[in-house]
């Protein structure tokens, strides 16, 4: 048996920041990951691949770009799955070597195989297809082992024409017609991404709304641009069936509409990939989704097991999940840390994609905090006419008692990376005065705050105006 201070089981984001925070500590570290998944759900059939498959898809569709050369532009006629996937294979690699060369660099030990608690400090580890067995003990353990898709219990999941977030990265051909299920942040993603590709979309989505924690307006904008691509909603319905024949599929619905496609993609939630962990024989248990409670320091309550990352439930997102690992480890190993910050943004990779960071109208409202809006249209910037953007759009939401911002979202190009700015004001306390102050590089998307900011201020001014 091999002993540690630290075995970390799963190797996606939570589980590598885990082990390398406690490497860097001087702590002895193993990390016990299945063997072709170095890297997590997160590097191998989740984050990075469908990132890479937006990028191609935004890239060879040329649809970035026909605001500016027409409708009919296109960097390649006849997109291939090959063509999407060469990217996507390219970028997992050189990811997982990236992973790899990490763990070595931290001397942390990588143990290939399923890992399962024989009690609570020892974890067997299989290899099935060596059908090696290794036993590794740790002083401390940080279960990261995720989540997988959900499948609905009478739907036959065939691969080729019914298929959850993992089969679509093996699609052999683009189909022409998809229905996709659930209307989350995975299930629009792909939606849009398809959409983009020319098949015909419908989204299932059982509730009356989606993606309802973003900001209304927002997600009003990025609804008109998916119907604008084909994309039909059937929101308050339920998928009651799904038959699958020679030429395709037909997903009946509750309503009794019926609905031919030659796909179907599921994306109806995740569960916790805790079934085959030997669980009990640690003292543990979970909820009904697999996931494993824990307290603010990621502590189960077994005091030296902790749990990071989806496995935990919300906000089951790589960023997240990374720096839970890290702080799980700093409070094993007694490093003294903030705790996790509340102030964490939200990335929807829709195209258009999505970000926001802060408070949503609807929840200052709910909470009798008053507020102002401030609104930039990429239009009005130089770069949005430059770059063909002319729907995105900037919205900061200011407090009228101190001036501070409390919220600012971002619907177009390159919202994910620019909600940082607001991020970074909100993070050290700032007020909108800073924004208006600030000079921005131009022709830049950035320079949408210092719009916004004009337009909330000019806004605050007339009202103390008015109250004179
Ligand atoms: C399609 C899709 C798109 C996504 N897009 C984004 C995005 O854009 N941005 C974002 O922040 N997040 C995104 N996410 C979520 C993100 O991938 C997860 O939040 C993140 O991967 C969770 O990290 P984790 O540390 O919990 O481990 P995971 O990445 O879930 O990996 C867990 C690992 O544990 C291993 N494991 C499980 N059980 C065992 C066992 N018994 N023994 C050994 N190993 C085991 C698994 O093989 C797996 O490799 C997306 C997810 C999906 C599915």
């Amino acid at each position: 048996m091999r002993e540690y201070d630290l075995v970390v089981i799963g190797s996606g984001p939570g589980g590598q920041k885990a082990a390398i925070a406690a490497a860097k500590l001087g702590k002895s570290v193993a990390i016990v990951e299945r063997g072709r998944m170095v890297g997590g759900v997160c590097v191998n059939t989740g984050t990075i691949p469908s990132k890479t498959l937006r990028e191609a898809v935004v890239y060879l569709t040329g649809m970035s770009q026909r605001e500016l050369y027409g409708a009919s532009y296109r960097v390649k006629d006849k997109i291939t799955p090959a063509d999407l996937l060469a990217r996507t294979q390219h970028v997992i690699g050189k990811q997982v070597d990236v992973v790899r060369s990490q763990l070595m660099r931290n001397r942390i030990d990588l143990v290939l195989g399923h890992g399962r608690f024989i009690d609570p400090h020892t974890i067997l580890v299989e290899e099935d297809a060596q059908g090696e067995r290794v036993t590794v003990s740790g002083d401390y353990v940080v279960i990261a082992t995720g989540t997988k898709p959900v499948r609905p219990s009478g739907v036959e999941f065939d691969e080729r024409r019914v298929l959850d977030s993992d089969g679509i990265l093996d699609l052999r051909s683009l189909p022409a017609s998809m229905v996709v299920v659930g209307a989350g942040v995975i299930g629009i993603e792909y939606a849009s991404m398809f959409a983009a590709l020319g098949t015909k979309v419908t989204v299932v989505e059982k509730r009356d709304t989606m993606l309802d924690f973003c900001d209304p307006e927002i997600v009003e904008a990025l609804k008109f641009h998916l119907r604008d691509l084909a994309v039909t909603f059937r929101f308050g319905e339920e998928v009651t069936a799904v038959d699958v024949g020679a030429a395709g599929t037909v997903t009946t619905l509750g309503s009794g509409k019926q609905i031919p496609a030659e796909t179907v993609m599921y994306s109806a939630g995740r569960e916790g990939q805790t079934a085959n962990l030997g669980l009990e024989n640690a003292g543990l248990e979970t909820d009904n989704r697999g996931r494993i409670f824990v307290d603010d320091e990621f502590q189960t309550k077994v005091e030296h097991i902790y749990a990071v990352g989806d496995v935990i439930g919300f906000p089951a997102l790589a960023a997240t999940s990374m720096d839970q690992g890290r702080l799980a480890a700093y409070h094993a190993f007694g490093e003294p840390t903030d705790g996790i910050t509340a102030l964490q943004p939200i990335g929807i990779y829709s195209i258009p994609e999505i970000s926001y960071v802060g408070a949503t109208e609807v929840e200052l409202t709910k909470n009798s905090i008053p507020y102002e809006v401030g609104v930039c249209r990429y239009r009005e910037l130089a770069r949005g006419q430059i770059a063909g953007d002319s729907y995105g759009m900037l919205k900061l939401l200011v407090s009228t008692r101190d001036r501070t911002l409390l919220g600012a979202h971002i619907f177009g190009t390159s919202a994910t990376e620019m909600v940082h700015i607001g991020q970074a004001v909100m993070g050290c306390g700032g007020t909108v005065d800073y924004l208006v102050d600030a000079v921005f590089n131009y022709p830049t998307f950035s320079e949408a705050y210092k719009v916004a900011a004009l337009d909330v201020t000019n806004k605050m001014r007339a009202l103390s105006q008015f109250l004179r």
